[in-house]
């Protein structure tokens, strides 16, 4: 009986009018989660956690705007459980308001203290679950611990997500409000991956928008993040709202959000979450300014030119015969480090081989074709597949196909008539 409960339980999880068989592995996931559970609340009453800060940094000063407050659980035996896992759980089974209740008391006595050893002139941001915020006496209890800790308004921020719109919404909204005429600042979190209605954004009390991890990790090579991301720019920009990306991980993101007028950054590249004492070390020293990631200066913009190609002695012959026209030439080895390259610097002409380890040329000028429609293509190949020429052709994404071994001074003549080709776009 108890197993075709489970067997139910696991059913309706899955979206109801459904079935699912009983597996052993179900037994042992609830085990798991009843255990859990009795460790989280034990973990509670002990004050096992710890809270680290990550910072938020603005993408044309380097300054620090925010810090994010993720809380960590170092398990005994488990090494640290990431809070993706523990925070559900403890939405599930009731310890959230307890544990939220910890995470806003630990952030501003952190940040209490942190005051005490160096300038802070930005806010702690605290992720809120929507079970606490729904609290009715959620705003009086923020209150009351700014006062605790002799804080203003302005020292705090709160990142919700936007499953806090699936209920209630008349009074979601009037509690915002309130808040913010209180003078704390309020961001959307994980922006486009929940319940976000645009009916509702529209009127809401918000000041910020974060653009989630998964569209930020392929920005560079998916289309469609690309797309998607840049939409969310747009759409925050027009409701003059401000943007943060989070989860930037290379050079490469950064400049592509960048230059699509992403306001705010945090990441890997910035910084790891780090504890709060580590964080007075570091603004002692750098004074709440983090270095930005930087481009060669004195590129000339009309002349670069990006060679694609698996094989180093090729980039190489390639690159004494053209480095004499006066082109910027970068190079790279695989469609992923061209498109990073693509990402940080305007790129005017491209030759890629056809035959590349990943992928064809084709395959990726038909990608590269999306996202930079500007750019002229080239193939330089050695052997031509037929099928995959006339498609690419055929679709706009290559401007035209050369073979190997190439004549010096044709292939210098194609690329000077690509570059006026280019000029023009
Ligand atoms: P979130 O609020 O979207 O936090 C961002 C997550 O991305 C954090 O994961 C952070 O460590 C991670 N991250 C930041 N930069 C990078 C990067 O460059 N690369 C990668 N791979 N990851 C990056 P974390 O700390 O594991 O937290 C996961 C989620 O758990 C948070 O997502 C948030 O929803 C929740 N959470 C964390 N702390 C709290 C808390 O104190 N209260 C509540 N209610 N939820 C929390
Ligand atoms: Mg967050
Ligand atoms: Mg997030």
């Amino acid at each position: 009986m108890r197993q075709a409960d489970l067997a139910i339980t696991f059913a309706k999880h899955s979206g109801r009018n459904t079935w699912r068989e009983y597996a052993p592995e179900l037994s042992r996931d609830v085990d798991t989660r009843l255990a859990l559970r009795a460790e989280l609340q034990k973990a509670l009453d002990h004050n096992h956690f710890v809270m680290h800060y990550q910072p938020i940094i603005n993408g044309h000063t380097g300054r620090i705007m925010g810090a994010e407050a993720l809380i960590r659980w170092p398990h005994p035996e488990r090494g640290f459980i990431s809070p993706a896992v523990f925070v559900p759980l403890a939405e599930e089974t009731g310890l959230i308001h307890a544990l939220s209740h910890w995470v806003l008391e630990a952030a501003c006595r952190d940040l209490r203290w942190l005051q005490s050893q160096a300038v802070v002139d930005f806010p702690f941001v605290i992720n809120i679950s929507p079970l606490h915020f729904q609290r009715p006496d959620f705003t009086q209890e923020v209150q009351d611990m700014l006062a605790r800790y002799q804080l203003t308004p302005k020292n705090v921020e709160i990142e919700l997500t936007e499953g806090l719109f699936l209920n209630n919404v008349q009074e979601t909204i009037d509690k915002l409000k309130h808040l913010q005429s209180l003078g704390l600042k309020i961001s959307i979190d994980d922006f486009g991956t929940g319940y976000s209605s645009l009916r509702y954004l529209k009127n809401l009390p918000i000041d910020k928008i974060k653009i989630d991890r998964s569209f930020v990790q392929e920005i560079v090579s998916d289309r469609n993040d690309a797309a998607i991301s840049k939409a969310i720019i747009g759409l925050a920009h027009h409701l003059n709202l401000r943007v943060v990306a989070e989860g930037v991980e290379t050079p490469a993101q950064y400049w592509y959000l960048k230059r699509n007028f992403c306001d705010e950054f945090q990441g890997y590249l910035f910084s790891r979450p780090e504890p709060v004492d580590k964080w007075a070390q570091r603004l002692q020293v750098t004074g709440g300014i983090v270095a930005l990631p930087t481009q060669e200066d004195n590129i000339d913009h009309e002349r670069t030119l990006l060679l694609l190609d698996d094989e180093e002695n090729i980039l190489k012959a390639l690159h004494r015969l053209l480095r004499r026209d006066g082109y910027k030439i970068f190079h790279a080895r695989t469609s992923q480090e061209a498109f990073d390259i693509l990402a940080v610097h305007p790129i005017r002409v491209i030759l890629s081989d056809q035959r590349l380890q990943e992928t064809t040329g084709t395959e990726f000028f038909a990608k590269v074709k999306n996202l930079y429609p500007d750019t002229v293509r080239i193939i330089l190949s050695g052997y031509s597949d037929l099928k995959s020429v006339t498609e690419a052709i055929n679709h706009g994404a290559i401007y035209k196909f050369l073979t190997k071994p190439w004549d010096e001074a044709d292939l210098r003549q194609e690329l000077a008539q690509a570059f006026k080709v280019a000029v023009r776009r």
